[in-house]
């Protein structure tokens, strides 16, 4: 049941945190964007979080994105962003309706995510998802990885690499993921530092619920939140 002056609240709530993490830091607050995470909620949930000022939306699978972003439509303002896994078979269908992908995990996946949206004639922005940790069940690709990739997107037609994504290994102390968001802020400097184009690495998207403020601390320019504005996904 969508309680609308509940889910505003914490949707307030949780930009405020976002504000105060960033102030500690010394940075913008305006520098780190809030991506509601909305997979598995009702469109009404998206509307009421939309009524509240919010326009970033994520998605971890590209069948639900569709279909939300169909049924949203009428909103003109909202942006989709694809976070979670993309297989190659469907690259040409998230590549026609979402904005941003954040799960770009080889240079295949890149290539055929820019012939679909060239085909589309249609601009998509992508970062590459990188697995620090390492996990055998984790997306994402290695790190020596990346700047193969990255170069690969210099050429690229209609999409526009802007940074990098990761997903640290789920774990109940939030201060355990700052290693792994340090690592990916580490990781975009070097790259840099060895001639990469500072616009195509600006983005740094890394925290969800429970230590977006690590992440926030640690740089990130989008944080990924979703139960800590929608609720519990296990109640729905
Ligand atoms: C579900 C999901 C999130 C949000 O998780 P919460 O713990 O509900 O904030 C963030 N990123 C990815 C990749 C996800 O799949």
């Amino acid at each position: 049941m969508l309680d609308a002056a509940a889910l505003r609240g914490r949707l307030n709530g949780v930009r405020d945190r976002i504000a105060r993490a960033a102030d500690r830091s010394g940075r913008d607050p305006a520098s780190v964007r809030l991506i509601a995470v909305s997979k598995t909620f009702p469109i009404e949930f998206i509307r009421a979080a939309a009524d509240s000022g919010q326009t970033e939306f994520g998605e971890n699978k590209v069948q639900e994105g569709l279909g939300k972003i169909q049924q949203t439509l009428s909103l003109l303002s909202l942006r989709w962003h694809l976070i979670g896994h993309l297989q190659h078979n469907k690259a040409r269908k998230a590549a026609t309706a979402f904005h941003i992908i954040h799960s770009i995990d080889s240079a295949s996946l890149l290539q055929k995510v820019d012939e679909a949206a060239a085909a589309a004639g249609r601009p998509v922005e992508v970062l590459i998802q990188v697995d620090l940790a390492r996990e055998p069940t984790k997306h994402g690709a290695p790190a020596d990885a990346v700047p193969a990739i990255v170069e690969l997107a210099a050429s690229c037609r209609a999409v526009r690499l802007t940074g990098l994504m990761t997903l640290p290994p789920a774990a109940d102390d939030p201060a355990d993921a700052r290693p792994h968001f340090a690592a990916l802020r580490d990781l975009r400097d070097r790259l840099v530092a060895g001639g990469a184009e500072p616009l195509m690495l600006a983005e740094l998207s890394m925290g969800m619920s429970h230590d977006f403020e690590v992440a926030v601390e640690e740089g990130a320019t989008m944080v990924r939140v979703g139960s800590a504005i929608f609720g519990d996904r296990g109640a729905m």
